[in-house]
């Protein structure tokens, strides 16, 4: 037999144990696992209070609450000091992908186990990439020694996340969805789980935005930052991936909000070079409850436009528009796009040129409609 289909796919090892009201239990039980007898608590000051009561059964010997977006190299550098003076010989973090990526630099350089507590959806929980940053340059890496060896999915713990960082947190996970399509390593595995990560988005981001206190739109939400990790982790950095890298190490934006408010260009200007990813995010964008009536029938045989979809959503939501909202200014618009281009993925579904990337940040930084950039 003949088949066309070839591909070679990494598949992470990690515990994922999700269950709402459940971390605590979960933390205790798989620190109990890990052999753990003194471990770190890293969260931030205002996250505290929780990780004090989901650890209350976990032996902690240090709490170390200096929390910063971007993970400053000397902040990184405290805390890897305090783990060693503590002896500790395990990680738990709790909050976002910025308490999560300082514990990653903690077990870079030690090779501490992490138990990561995630209450955005970020997704760094489920990557093996670290990021660390140094004046205004991000550098990252990939290293399996950060992996969290053990994650607990508590979407509880999201219901306090304000509904306008909780659409740019569940964005910021649209966006590993939407670039895994096309990234370097994009394989049928990763697509899948791309494309269901996108469903479950589509379902629960409008629930939040309805009653934050929806504890089903905050499972599906904290379902999809999984799969949209998972994805993103094999099939690596696209286009956006490495835009966004560049917004936030060298003008410190706001992470998720960056990738919210980037994502509809990057679709404008891919989008119709990558035609069988593009209709795979319009059918996973267009596959929700709310279009499983009789009269829905053609609008899901058609999905239509993926940006149509997705502009839709960014309405529904009100989603971040435009990146000067976030400090980015035009001024900036010629040195990032040349500090873009040398990173843009030689695979990218079409050529990018320095041009290219000016237009597509001076939309974004406007906020102009993301069909200019097609
Ligand atoms: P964050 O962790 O900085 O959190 C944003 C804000 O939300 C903070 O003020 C935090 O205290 C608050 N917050 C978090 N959870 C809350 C909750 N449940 N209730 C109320 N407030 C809450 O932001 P983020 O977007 O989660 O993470 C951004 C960082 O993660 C960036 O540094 C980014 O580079 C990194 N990241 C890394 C990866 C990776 O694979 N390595 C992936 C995604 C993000």
């Amino acid at each position: 037999m003949i088949v066309g289909m070839r591909f070679v796919h990494d598949t992470l090892p990690q515990r994922v144990c999700f269950g709402s009201g459940q971390a605590a239990d979960s933390l205790a039980r798989e620190a109990g696992r890990l052999g753990a007898g003194r471990v770190m608590l890293i969260a931030s000051p205002g996250q505290q209070r929780l990780a004090r009561e989901i650890t209350r059964d976990v032996p902690v010997a240090l709490r170390h609450d200096e929390v910063v977006m971007h993970v400053p190299a000397e902040v990184a550098g405290r805390a890897r000091q305090a783990a060693a003076e503590h002896a500790v010989d395990a990680l738990v973090s709790v909050g976002g992908g910025s308490a999560t990526g300082l514990a990653k630099a903690v077990a870079l350089t030690t090779g501490l186990p992490v138990l990561a507590v995630p209450t955005t959806y970020s997704g760094s929980e489920a990557t093996p990439v670290w990021g660390l940053t140094e004046g205004a340059r991000k550098t990252t890496g990939t290293d399996p020694r950060v992996l969290p060896a053990v994650i607990v999915y508590d979407a509880s713990l999201t219901l306090s996340l304000p509904v306008a960082l909780s659409v740019a947190s569940g964005l910021n996970a649209l966006a590993h969805c939407v670039d895994s399509m096309w990234a370097p390593g994009a394989d049928p595995v990763n697509t899948a789980l791309a494309a269901e990560g996108i469903r479950a988005l589509r379902a629960g981001l409008p629930r939040i935005v309805a009653d934050p206190l929806d504890l089903d739109g905050r499972e599906h939400a904290l379902y999809a930052a999984y799969l949209s990790a998972a994805a993103f982790a094999s099939a690596g950095s696209g286009l956006h991936h490495k835009i966004c890298h560049v917004l936030g190490g060298k003008y410190n934006l706001p992470h998720a909000q960056a990738h919210a408010t980037v994502l509809p260009y990057v679709l404008a200007f891919n989008g119709p070079a990558a035609p069988a990813a593009e209709q795979r995010i319009a059918t996973a964008l267009n596959d929700t409850a709310a279009n499983d009536t009789a009269a829905n029938d053609t609008a899901l045989n058609d999905p239509g436009r993926a940006l149509d979809r997705l502009l839709a959503l960014a309405r529904e939501l009100d989603a971040p528009r435009a990146l000067a909202d976030y400090g980015f200014t035009a001024d900036s618009v010629d040195t990032a796009a040349e500090e873009i281009l040398p990173s843009v993925p030689p695979s990218n579904p079409r050529p990018v040129t320095v041009e290219d990337l000016r237009r597509l940040l001076h939309a974004a930084w406007s906020g102009a409609d993301p069909r200019t950039v097609g």
